[in-house]
């Protein structure tokens, strides 16, 4: 089946407000299983919207409206799906005490009598109480067209749409869309497409795509299934498959698991603590790890070491080596990791020395040059990079290939 959004609403033309309504649906129907072909946004005029309804009527199965359900004048979704439909606005009598009884809850003083045009319904429409507002979202069924009409404000759409619209669109479209989140790290985006490029080429039921992620590789493993656990044995023989191909360079399946979060796991696997002395990331990649909740059980304390000073001062770096070998360089990001490891008194340690740019490039020491230190019981391995994105995009790739050296390090793998 295929749905259509119509957000309807000058302001999102104008951009003053962004349209989250739509990113919302699609989410959620994707989810729900249904394909989305079209989606437009439409001021708060009368003939534009009409024209837009019937176009998107003639192509889709299911259509939602979100806004202009409200008491002013420039609402006028309701008005303009029921002259589309030849329908008559009547007054609901539930509409109307909920709204009476939704303004005793919240300002009693402040009801108006355009309030009332929102307890107007069309003839045979099925409404759904707003329990979050005062508009009710409506359906209409028509000619095996269904057209749904949602308030605008994201406050009242969710939970509508989440109690009541979904569970409606289940029954008409009974199979779901799950998805797995195969998430790789230590290899390159093009290596790995290569990779998989006969699985995407033969793909059906599930389905693989390729997700652009910062130092990572997501595929993203899709299938239409009545419940989850038809979905599970449908995606069984891929995700073998890809567990063949790239071994523990998997480090999640799931959506909700990050490359910070399987390294703190790990660490506490592991029963290790980790540090970072950061100094081109000035904290971005502690910021990566105490993201994570329970974190303070693996990472007690970290260094942000932006000077000379501070190098030798809270890590120990030798001024020689900074004398001789500059502070981006790979004998003090080895000093950087050691250091930390011994002044935290943790097993693992990261650092980063580096120079994100704009400024600071030198022909020998050129902008996005990057060294990691990974301290893991006793040894360092340092790995330079070379990034040729801006100031935000080195600190990031940065920051996203330190995590994967410390997983391959935790891991004894390359
Ligand atoms: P109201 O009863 O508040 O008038 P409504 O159903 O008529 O609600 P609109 O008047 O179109 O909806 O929009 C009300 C508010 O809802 C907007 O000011 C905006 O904050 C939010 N809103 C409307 N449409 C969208 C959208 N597509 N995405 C995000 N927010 C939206
Ligand atoms: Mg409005």
């Amino acid at each position: 089946m295929t749905v259509e959004f119509i957000s309807v609403g000058t302001e999102i033309l104008l951009g003053n407000i962004v349209n989250t309504n739509a990113a919302y649906l699609s989410e959620q129907c994707a989810a729900l299983g249904l394909s989305c072909f079209h989606q437009s946004v439409v001021g708060d005029n009368e003939e534009r919207l009409d024209e837009a309804v019937r176009k998107a009527l003639s192509r889709s199965d299911i259509l939602i409206l979100s806004g202009g359900l409200g008491p002013t004048k420039d609402d006028l979704t309701k008005e303009v799906v029921a002259k589309v439909f030849g329908k008559e606005l009547y007054e609901d009598g539930r509409t109307k005490e909920r709204i009476q009884d939704y303004f005793r809850r919240v300002h009693s003083d402040q009801v108006t009598p355009n309030n009332w045009k929102q307890a107007m319904v069309p003839e045979g429409a099925k409404v759904v109480d707003n329990h979050n507002g005062t508009a009710p979202g409506l359906i209409l069924e028509e000619n095996g067209k269904t057209v749904i009409l949602l308030p605008g404000p994201p406050n009242e759409i969710k939970p509508m749409f989440e109690r009541d619209i979904a569970p409606y669109l289940n029954e008409l479209q009974p199979e779901g869309i799950y998805s797995k989140m195969v998430k790789i790290c230590s290899i390159g985006e093009s290596k790995a497409e290569t990779m998989v490029a006969d699985l995407m080429d033969e793909q059906t039921n599930p389905t693989i795509a390729p997700y652009a992620k910062t130092g990572e590789v997501h595929f993203r493993v899709t299938a239409k299934a009545s419940d989850e656990e038809v979905a599970e044995q449908l995606f069984a023989p891929l995700l073998e498959e890809l567990s063949r191909r790239f071994g523990d360079k998997i480090y999640t399946t799931r959506e909700e698991v990050t490359l910070e979060a399987a390294i703190v796991s790990l660490l506490e696997e592991k029963k290790m603590t980790m540090t970072t002395a950061e100094s081109c990331t000035g904290g971005l990649l502690a910021g990566r790890i105490t993201n994570v909740p329970g974190a303070s059980n693996v990472y007690k304390e970290g260094y942000i070491t932006y000077s000379n000073d501070a190098k030798e001062r809270l890590l120990g770096v030798k001024r020689e080596t900074l004398v001789q070998y500059g502070a981006v360089s790979p004998q003090t990001a080895k000093e950087m990791a050691r250091g930390a490891a011994k002044a935290a008194g943790a097993d693992a340690a990261l650092s980063v020395t580096g120079i994100a740019g704009p400024g600071g490039g030198t022909p020998e020491k050129p902008v996005g040059l990057v060294y990691v230190g990974c301290y893991v019981k006793g040894h360092v391995r340092v790995e330079e990079f070379h990034f040729t994105g801006n100031r935000d995009k080195n600190r990031e790739f940065a920051v996203a290939r330190a995590l994967t050296l410390l997983r391959e390090e935790l891991l004894g793998t390359k």
